[in-house]
């Protein structure tokens, strides 16, 4: 009995030495939630497809890129660790070419389809030893890894070479029947990439094999991925016109818009075919999508230059209701964040320097309203989001794809921007405390909400520019919560500290009006005769009870005017307005919480 015990003692800690080494690649790959399995598994594939080309050059940087972007005064990042597991991956030119075959297969057939061709791939390449992740776990390793690829944009390269290929018969005499045309971009089955793939990585690894792909249908999605992973080992032929030709002949991949599609090895010595495999289809997947782009929805595309065409919808649109107006305003913000250069803000160009306003001259009534609610949704929505699992009674302030994170540029700020603008940052990478990442940012739902201010806080009835109710002090701070980060903003007024909900604020923010500039200065003071219906309040208690208005003493701090929103109060900004203009204004507008710049 002795003995034994005593080696399987030894063994384990042995095991636990072992581990011991290999700690930090295990943390970096806890940090994305991945098995350790499903990485080896990825990286034996990847071995198979010795890989050449444009977007295999950029796989490295792509796969290790580290940078992040600090969220203002608080503590957490938004961007990529280092050493997380797609730079485990990129380590090795298995890794490497498995990360860029993963990026095709998401983007052509979604992360949960790529999993089960993962797994049934490996079990035709791999020994079986070598087979041990499950198909959920390499669903979620190629979730991370093609996520991490995002910028390599497969979508446009695909766009690319379908485009190519309708270009070479309109430039031909042959005229395709729509529905021929159409059958391009259609998708293949499962089984029939796995068995293309398989044939592929044979071809590659074997110089004395050619793999022939010949037909039309579905080879859209073929020749982008072929000529992807490798294009210096395929021949691209068009009717039998040479359009591409790689480096080496390995795949021939011959077009022809009369014919099924077919594919088989031949050995080049003899030039014997093996039977060729008859690809089969996904049924009706294209002819679900009429107008789509192409049967795939997943493709990342770049959107440069499309900011103009966008700006020229906007003004066809503007005599519908303005919830139409502004849902495109939405695609519209979306549509320049995907097409950020930084030029596009600049002197010379359309847009003001400081992003887009939203000005609204009147309170919206109850039935246009598109509340700042759905709109702050929809832009969180807008990139594409994980949702947060951590649970019930959560407001999401910010949220991320896996690849890409949205949030209000007022929680990023070191101070907030002076005015009402709705805007929003959208960074590459995701939330992360350099531990560990996280899918979105929330915030308790249930903070109670300020009291309502029943007395004025200046007793004379001269209303002039004053900081008197301005707080003494903020703090935003962040802590992990299941796959989020919980905020929490504690405010301070004078001794008192209380917890305010930054999100309320933040909506409030967005819907607060901007009053009409006037011909007086705005430090003007005013005399209220009526003390009683307006009041002066502070960030503690903006809003006056009974309905009455209130004059928030907020001068010259931006914080205590993003404080000073309360959602759902119909609530002006004083900008560049006097005192006086602005509370008329308020009385005409229905307005009854007024904001001092
Ligand atoms: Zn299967
Ligand atoms: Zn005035």
């Amino acid at each position: 009995m002795a003995p034994n015990v005593a080696l399987q003692a030894d063994i384990s800690q042995t095991a636990i030495e072992l581990l011991g080494t290999v700690t930090p690649i295990l943390r970096a790959l806890s940090s994305d939630n991945v098995h350790p399995l499903a990485v080896l598994q990825l990286d034996a594939i990847g071995s198979r497809f010795p890989i050449s080309g444009p977007l295999a050059k950029q796989i490295p940087d792509a796969l290790t890129r580290s940078s992040s972007v600090r969220l203002g005064r608080l503590q957490n990042l938004v961007g990529w660790m280092a050493g997380d597991t797609s730079a485990a991956l990129c380590q090795s030119a298995g890794g490497q070419a498995s990360a860029l075959l993963t990026l095709c297969l998401v983007e052509m057939f979604c992360r949960n389809s790529t999993g089960h061709l993962l797994f049934d791939l490996s079990m035709r390449v791999l020994p079986k030893n070598r087979c041990l992740a499950s198909m959920a776990q390499l669903s979620d390793l190629a979730e991370v890894v093609s996520n991490k690829l995002k910028p390599l944009a497969f979508g446009q390269h695909h766009a690319i070479q379908v485009t190519r290929i309708r270009e070479t018969y309109l430039r031909s005499d042959i005229e395709l029947p729509p529905q021929t045309s159409a059958s391009l971009l259609e998708r293949l089955t499962i089984d029939s990439m796995v068995e293309l793939l398989d044939a592929v990585q044979q071809a590659l690894q074997d110089s004395t094999l050619l793999l022939y792909i010949e037909g039309f249908q579905g080879l859209g999605g073929v020749v982008s991925l072929l000529m992807a992973l490798c294009p210096d080992d395929v021949t691209l032929l068009i009717e039998g016109e040479v359009i591409f030709q790689g480096q080496r002949r390995t795949i021939i991949i011959s077009v022809k818009h009369e014919g099924k599609t077919l594919f088989g090895l031949e050995k080049i010595i003899h030039t014997k075919k093996s039977s060729p495999h008859a690809v089969t289809f996904r049924p009706n997947e294209f002819l679900a999508h009429p107008g789509g782009f192409s049967s795939y929805d997943h493709l990342t595309m770049e959107a440069k230059g499309c900011l103009f065409r966008m700006a020229e919808q906007l003004l066809f649109v503007t005599k519908k209701p303005p919830q139409r107006v502004i849902a495109s305003f939405v695609n519209l913000i979306g549509t320049i964040m995907l097409s950020f250069t930084g030029v596009d803000f600049g002197p010379g160009s359309d847009f003001p320097c400081d992003g887009l306003r939203l000005e609204f001259h009147k309170p919206l009534s109850i039935s246009d309203m598109y509340t700042t609610q759905q709109l702050h949704a929809d832009l969180c929505q807008l990139l594409g989001y994980i949702p947060s699992n951590a649970g019930e009674g959560q407001n999401v302030v910010g949220a991320c794809s896996g690849s890409t994170s949205i949030l209000p540029m007022t929680l990023g700020a070191d101070s907030f921007i002076k005015g009402h603008l709705v805007r929003y940052r959208a960074l590459d990478g995701q939330f992360h405390d350099g531990h560990s990442y996280y899918k979105a940012i929330t915030e308790n739902a249930h903070i109670q909400p300020r009291a309502l201010a029943r007395v004025s806080i200046q007793r004379d009835n001269t209303i002039s520019p004053s900081a008197m109710g301005v707080h003494s002090n903020i703090i935003l701070s962040l802590r992990p919560h299941h796959n989020s980060l919980t905020l929490r903003a504690t405010v301070n007024f004078g001794t008192q500290m209380k917890e305010i909900s930054f999100y309320d604020a933040n909506l409030a923010y967005m819907a607060t009006c901007l009053a009409h500039p006037c011909d007086h200065h705005p430090k003007d003071p005013v005399t209220v005769l009526d003390t009683a219906s307006v009041i002066r309040t502070g960030v503690e208690a903006p809003v006056a009870s009974d309905g009455r208005i209130s004059v928030v003493l907020t001068h010259n701090n931006s914080e205590a005017q993003f404080l000073a929103g309360v959602r759902g109060v119909p609530s002006m900004y004083q900008g560049i307005s006097c005192l006086g203009c602005m509370i008329n204004r308020a009385k005409e507008g229905g307005f009854q919480l007024l904001i001092q710049s």
